[in-house]
């Protein structure tokens, strides 16, 4: 029963992602997240893919060893980002460390009705790609990190997505970052 009960949730929040409007890149990202199989320095290092000496510093933070839960969810970077995000959207919230239980959280935030959720997810899915494309510039390319540039993306790439699959949502990227939950509101 309980292995029953596992599959089905597996199934729910795999079911809600896959509907979301967002490039097939961008989900299967979140998708390897969700299932904790991104290719950071310490899965390399598991799977005695990195050289010898290489550092396992994160990405971000250059702090703490840059495993999958750090580098998405507690890195301090991370952490600030999501937070940013909350004050945009203008809500409060403690967020849980585990990927699957911090995307149903993160999608009731504004509300539990299904098209708030669904913009929540798309929100998350733009999260999780700007942190992972952030964290590769820094580590290939030596870009600085900038929350506030990772959150700038996230709302520009959020804003394309709904600008791309929703012909009701009209609004410009400067109603969109000044006011985003009018702009959520309007499609209801
Ligand atoms: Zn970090």
């Amino acid at each position: 029963m309980l292995q029953g009960d596992l599959v089905l949730e597996e199934r729910l929040v795999f079911r809600r992602l896959w509907k979301a409007k967002a490039p097939s890149g961008s989900l299967a990202l979140a998708w390897r997240v969700l299932i904790g199989k991104v290719q950071t320095k310490i899965d390399l290092a598991r799977r005695n893919a990195l050289p010898v000496n290489t550092s396992l510093s994160c990405g971000l933070c250059a702090v703490e060893e840059e495993s999958c839960k750090h580098l998405f969810f507690t890195c301090g970077v991370s952490w600030k980002v999501w937070m940013e995000i909350c004050f945009w959207l203008g809500v409060h919230t403690a967020f849980s460390c585990e990927a699957e239980s911090h995307f149903y959280l993160h999608e009731n935030l504004i509300s539990c009705k299904m098209k708030d959720g669904k913009i929540m997810n798309l929100i998350w899915i733009a999260v999780v790609n700007s942190i992972w494309q952030t964290r590769n510039g820094s580590v290939f390319s030596g870009v600085g990190v900038e929350v506030v540039r990772i959150v700038e993306l996230v709302k520009y790439k959020v804003w394309l997505w709904l600008r791309t699959h929703d012909r009701n949502f009209i609004s410009s990227f400067y109603e969109w970052e000044n006011n985003p939950k009018e702009c959520i509101a309007m499609l209801h």
